[in-house]
């Protein structure tokens, strides 16, 4: 690993300031992924500022019925938190259901929104990777992309985005509170994530320099009957193959649906969703919204499976929340 300073910010500004001087410094979480990629040389930044210690940790109350977490709030404690769980439910089961305790403890909120792709390319300084290193190519198109995205991608990169939680957060409209030197600003999660078009290795639509402060979830998106359902590899902690965040109002049709594993960024499935407010709410309607929704997939030669999986996951999850709906 490549040797780097480190410096721990006791404040947002004293953070921002040590980023701003330059130096590819980094702001440092949990490190969970971002130590991991210091090791195998795919990071290298000459300085990180912790901003674990920073005040920016829990959950609070939002003026609109909502709810407010901190950036640095680790993913264990937003998980267990009873007025997340309420609320919220798919948040908390997408957060428990993207790694084990350990790292759960570690992690944090901010730091799971930037995590980086879980690409093999990506992660092996050896190969071309426009995400990596911009204008060198990317290997998974015409090599191993099983698991790589259906939907939204471009040919500089087929990654998926690897974050469970952020899923969620994309059903629920959240939107993201940051603080750069010049002020605070926010991102609706819908433009956090800009389209992967032929920049991939630029992942989110945050300014320069900007820490995530707090992630707000709006009192409208309250749903306690909601569902975070995952499809993966195998039975212990793995990365989504096609994961689904939905919650249903079978009085109206409405419904808040996102889907992982299946694009550069959690997909927000507005096509189908608009099919189901024409309602009414029939398996046939079901599987005409996940129907509108997967046909703007474009399979690459390995992982057409996963429209068929998308498409089930969409049904299944869709057919729970109508029969766990109160008469
Ligand atoms: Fe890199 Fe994206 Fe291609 Fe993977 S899919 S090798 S991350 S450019």
């Amino acid at each position: 690993m490549k040797e780097f300073a480190y410096r721990r910010a006791t404040e947002v500004r004293d953070a921002l300031t040590l980023v701003a001087a330059g130096d590819g410094a980094r702001y440092l979480g949990g490190g969970t992924n971002l130590v991991d990629l210091m090791k195998t040389g795919v990071e290298a930044p000459a300085r990180l500022v912790d901003v674990r210690f920073l005040p920016l940790d829990g959950v609070r109350e939002a003026a609109d019925g909502g709810l407010v977490i901190g950036a640095t709030t680790t993913n264990s404690d937003a998980a267990a938190h009873p007025e997340v769980r309420r609320r919220y439910p798919a948040l908390s089961e997408a957060i428990l259901a993207g790694a084990s305790g350990q790292l759960r403890n570690m992690a944090t909120v901010g730091g799971n929104l930037l995590q980086r792709t879980r690409c093999g390319y990506f992660a092996d300084p050896s190969q071309a990777c426009n995400k990596r290193v911009p204008g060198s190519g990317c290997a998974a198109i015409a090599g191993e992309h099983h698991n790589h995205a259906v939907l939204g991608w471009s040919r500089h990169c087929a990654a998926t985005h690897a974050s469970d939680m952020a899923v969620a957060m994309a059903a629920f409209d959240a939107v993201v509170h940051y603080e750069t030197l010049d002020g605070p600003g926010e991102l609706p999660l819908a433009e956090f994530y800009p389209p992967v078009g032929d920049t991939p290795d630029r992942e989110t639509a945050l300014p320069p320099g900007a820490l995530i402060t707090a992630i707000a979830l709006p009192g409208s998106a309250v749903s306690p009957r909601s569902r975070y359902r995952k499809v993966r590899e195998r039975a212990s902690y793995a990365f989504a193959t096609v994961s689904i965040a939905a919650d249903l109002d079978v009085r109206t049709g409405s419904a808040r649906i996102a889907l992982g594993g299946v694009a550069s960024r959690p997909w927000r499935a507005r096509r189908a969703e608009a099919v189901l407010r024409e309602g009414p709410l029939t398996a046939d309607r079901f599987r005409a919204a996940a129907d509108a929704e997967l046909s703007a997939a474009e399979p690459l030669p390995g992982n057409g499976y996963k429209v068929t999986l998308a498409r089930n996951l969409i049904v299944a999850v869709l057919t729970e929340l109508a029969d766990r709906a109160p008469a």
